[in-house]
């Protein structure tokens, strides 16, 4: 932790009298550190309670204010034990209901007691009931609220109350200060930091409520410009510490790409050239390359990541390249020492799955230095790993490893920090890469190398089962090959596996001429793999498989998919699926069986999957469908997150905060820190991406 953020979040919780160990426990749950964090913490919603009405014009369903005087309060014990009060005003009488109380509840609702209630009214057997309404006691002619009453985001054992006390503590003790010279602030007509704040937490009774809740508010607007703000400042903090650390500059001499390249049976797509030079360039720099090299399925990343590799060692240092699953690692492998080694360039395979006399020595090749390449899963990252001359670092499926995994294959050279080619087939609409990546450098490979046919995409209801056999059939009469993927079962891999089973058994039985295959996750690896390989060279007609060949698996003759249960699965997953076929020269068809019974958002998803084979399309559909947060798993990425703001709709935003925090830095480096320390301090570990 920088020493300037350790004094900032200390000083902030020494300003911070009456919060003891306990209540400053539930507020670290939400991240609030110190009053500064209670400022921005900001309500999800109001309740009107600046008015009341009377019982007798209640409106049922909607949560009102009444207030009257207790005439009847009792605990009933029918089957559960209950309160049951009767709460009266000039109007009418109203029954409140609390299936559990606390006796400080019970004091509230004594016999004579004046009481507001807050909650939505039901018309019972006799006259309207409230079930746990809020409940305050007041005085007799007591003011009402002239401000909305903020609802904010709250965690157990931390009453909406109290939260609200502290909120309305800071707000009279704390500064608002704006940060924003005029100058920069008018241009964008962004109301002043304080203003809007305040607004927010104590909202006049004539605002628009549904401007407010909707976050279309200019309130709104000011607090997300400047969350998105602190996101492009600490982006690009980290874009400029990264500049600060040393790599070594990788410059090839060129002699062994260009053999490599000249044994290829393809050229390069254009594509594949750009983002070739892009990437050699970085690494010929004597900072840490951080790239992410996005193409679709089947775009070719991966011999793109071997020139990269070879460019290592034509400078004299080590490359390994990570995967994040068993089958794609060897691919991987097999691929690179199918590449690599004519050329003498020995590839150490490592997984977990190797015998120990075998592993070891590969690691000691590795250790020694005579051996300069490597491939694996994280058995890469473990312990008795070491890269003394790691210059490159390669991570497939990047998505799928969490920070700590690809922190730690960093780690594993021991010579300054090693550049890193993060690759990922999951594409990243413009906006959400621009503001979540804005420190990493994005190469895209647009174009397909040539010769792939097109995918047909089918959508066949799981009734016409038998149409579908006869045509796994025919495809393999006619010497093509085909997947058949089956459905996942929420949550439950036994289940998953099981299906898996008795799918592999009936299609057996049902397809006796043909050779079907099984693999799943749970097979051991060299089972695993001895069934890919078989079904690699054909040996096999049809493979039964889980997700397991989601990523990676390239088997160009295979030309024919089936997934079964397609509802089941997410658009990327569906996506990736059908990019195993297409690879070869024969029309590949893709054909998606569903079960009855969609829903709203399952039938959504395979309109978008038959309509579209674009995955940058289909991601802008998912991003759609599903809305960014879980789209990117921010969480795992470890990218801050963005609690008001949001991408999608407030894309004018994000480019304007892109140029200010581009300016604030160049011009008022002190005033960017502040404005950041308002909104990070003490949360720095979501900004270590
Ligand atoms: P992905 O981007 O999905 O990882 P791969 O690197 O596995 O794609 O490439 C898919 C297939 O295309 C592989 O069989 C690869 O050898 C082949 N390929 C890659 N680049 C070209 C090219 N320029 N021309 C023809 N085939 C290529
Ligand atoms: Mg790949």
């Amino acid at each position: 932790m920088p020493a300037s953020k350790a004094v900032a979040s200390t000083a902030n919780r020494a300003g911070w009298p009456g919060v003891g160990p306990q209540l400053a426990g539930r507020l670290a749950k939400l991240d609030i550190h110190g009053p500064q964090d209670l400022l921005l913490h900001l309500p999800l919603r109001y309740e009107d309670e600046t008015h009341c009405a009377a019982i007798a014009e209640l409106n049922p369903g909607v949560p009102q204010q009444i207030e009257g005087v207790v005439t009847d309060c009792e605990i009933r014990i029918r089957g559960r034990r209950q309160l049951v009060a009767q709460v009266q005003d000039a109007t009418g009488s109203l029954t409140v209901r609390l299936l559990h109380f606390y006796p400080q509840q019970q004091k509230q609702l004594a016999v004579g007691q004046r009481v507001r209630l807050f909650g939505e009214a039901r018309g019972g057997m006799f006259g309207f009931e409230m079930i746990h309404p809020r409940i305050r006691t007041v005085g007799e002619g007591e003011a009402l609220p002239t401000a909305l009453t903020p609802v904010y985001p709250t965690t157990a054992g931390l009453a909406q109350s109290a939260l609200r006390k502290l909120i309305a503590r800071a707000l009279d003790t704390h500064r608002l200060d704006e940060l924003l010279p005029d100058a920069l602030r008018r241009p964008l007509r962004l109301m002043p930091f304080g203003e809007a704040v305040r607004l927010l937490h104590q909202p006049p009774t004539d605002i628009n409520a549904d401007a407010l809740v909707a976050h279309a508010h200019p309130a709104w607007r000011r607090i997300k410009f400047e969350e998105l703000l602190v996101q492009q400042l600490s982006l690009r903090k980290a874009h400029a510490q990264r500049r600060a650390r040393t790599a070594p500059p990788l410059r090839g001499t060129g002699q062994l790409t260009e053999a490599l390249l000249a044994a290829l049976p393809f050229a390069l797509t254009g594509a594949q050239q750009r983002a070739d030079g892009e990437i050699a360039a970085d690494l010929a720099q004597p900072y840490p390359m951080q790239r992410l090299l996005q193409g679709d399925v089947g775009s070719g990343k991966t011999i793109v990541a071997a020139l990269a590799m070879l460019r290592a060692v034509e400078a004299g240092w080590q490359a390994a390249l990570m995967a994040p699953t068993e089958i794609l690692a060897e691919q991987h492998y097999l691929k690179l020492s199918a590449w690599l080694e004519p050329m003498g360039q020995a590839v150490e395979w490592i997984s977990g799955s190797l015998s120990k006399k075998v592993r070891a020595a590969a690691i000691e090749r590795l250790a020694s230095g005579q051996s300069m390449l490597a491939v694996g899963t994280h058995a890469l990252i473990e312990d008795p790993v070491a890269l003394p001359r790691l210059g490159l670092a390669v991570v497939d499926e990047q998505h799928r490893f969490g920070v700590r995994q690809r922190l730690a294959l960093r780690e594993k050279g021991s010579a300054g920090s090693p550049h890193m080619l993060m690759m990922s087939a999951t594409p990243i609409p413009r906006t959400l890469a621009m503001s979540y990546y804005a420190d990493l450098d994005v190469s895209v490979l647009d174009e397909l190398p040539p010769g792939r046919t097109p995918i047909l995409t089918k959508l066949v209801s799981d009734a016409r089962r038998d149409e579908v056999l006869g045509r796994v059939r025919e495809a393999c009469a006619e010497g093509r090959q085909a997947y058949w993927v089956c459905p996942l079962v929420e949550e439950s891999e036994t289940l998953d596996l099981q299906t898996a089973i008795d799918t592999h058994a009936s299609l057996s039985e049902q397809l006796p001429e043909l050779k079907v295959g099984l693999v799943h996750g749970r097979l051991k690896a060299d089972e695993k793999r001895a069934t890919m390989a078989a079904f690699a060279s054909g040996e096999l007609h049809l493979l039964v498989a889980t997700t397991v060949i989601e990523v990676g698996v390239d088997v160009p003759n295979a030309s024919l998919m089936i997934i079964e249960h397609a509802e089941r699965f997410g658009l990327a997953q569906l996506h990736q699926l059908r990019g195993r076929v297409g690879r070869g020269t024969a029309e590949s068809v893709c054909i998606l069986l569903f079960g009855n019974a969609l829903s709203e958002t399952a039938r959504a998803r395979l309109k978008v999957i038959f309509e579209h084979t674009d995955g940058f399309m289909i991601a802008r559909e998912d991003l759609r469908i599903r809305g960014p947060g879980e789209f990117v798993g921010a969480r795992q990425s470890g990218v801050p997150l963005l609690r008001y703001a949001d991408l999608e709709n407030d894309g004018d935003l994000v480019e304007q905060a892109r140029d200010l925090a581009e300016a604030l830095l160049r011009e008022q480096p002190a005033l960017a820190e502040a404005v950041m320390q308002r909104w990070v301090a003490g949360r720095e570990s979501l900004l270590r991406a």
